[in-house]
């Protein structure tokens, strides 16, 4: 089996991941390998951050290896949260926080159009960088519904989940749907093409 390093202390996506690929591949989190670093998101795109850490990774372990970054884009906020998602309400507010914010910033606004859109980046053995993207389509709701997910969750609803918000719905069928799970399968399959 080969290993696979994935530039995350998450582990709930890591176990995401590994259920998707094939028996070739086996992941390694940060944490599995020892490196506890927080690597600082400095980028201004999502490409960029996803780049960054994906880097970060390939330098100190040469490996292959890959990373993500995930953003919500509105558009009556021209794109905004965007690559400042995680932290929109500021650097130590939690996701209520940065919900509270994201619908005070609507308030009145008609157009509720928005995208979770997740970029990642692999790095392969030859030091050669691949992207894939994965889109949602959605709107976001006037007030929470539901109680499952994480981050935005309580307050989008993907254009084809017959008006429930992502937190409404199983994690299973958020991942069939899901721009994390959109791209996750962009990498698998590019993955178990190769030799
Ligand atoms: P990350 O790049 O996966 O860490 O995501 C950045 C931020 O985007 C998170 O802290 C969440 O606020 C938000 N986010 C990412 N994925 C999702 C999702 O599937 N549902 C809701 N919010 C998400």
């Amino acid at each position: 089996m080969q290993q696979l390093l994935f530039a995350t202390h998450n582990h709930n996506k890591a176990t995401e991941i590994q259920k998707l690929l094939c028996d070739k591949y086996i992941i390694k989190t940060l944490d599995d390998i020892g490196i506890d670093t927080d690597i600082a998101e400095t980028g201004t795109t999502l490409l960029e951050n996803a780049r960054i850490k994906a880097r970060y990774l390939h330098e100190v372990s040469h490996s292959a290896c890959f990373a993500d970054d995930t953003g919500l884009e509105v558009d009556a906020l021209n794109g905004a949260p965007g690559v400042y998602s995680a932290r929109y309400a500021g650097e130590d507010c939690n996701s209520s926080n940065n919900i509270d914010k994201l619908l005070r910033e609507l308030q009145g606004a008609d157009n509720r159009r928005a995208r979770f859109k997740t970029v990642i980046v692999y790095i392969d053995n030859n030091n050669v960088e691949h992207c894939f993207e994965g889109i949602v389509e959605g709107q976001i709701i006037r007030e929470r519904r539901g109680d499952g997910g994480f981050g935005y969750d309580p307050i989008f609803v993907p254009n084809d989940a017959k008006g429930l918000t992502f937190a409404q719905i199983p994690t299973e069928e958020k991942n069939k749907i899901s721009h994390r799970g959109k791209a996750i399968r962009k990498l698998v399959a590019y993955l178990s093409e190769q030799q």
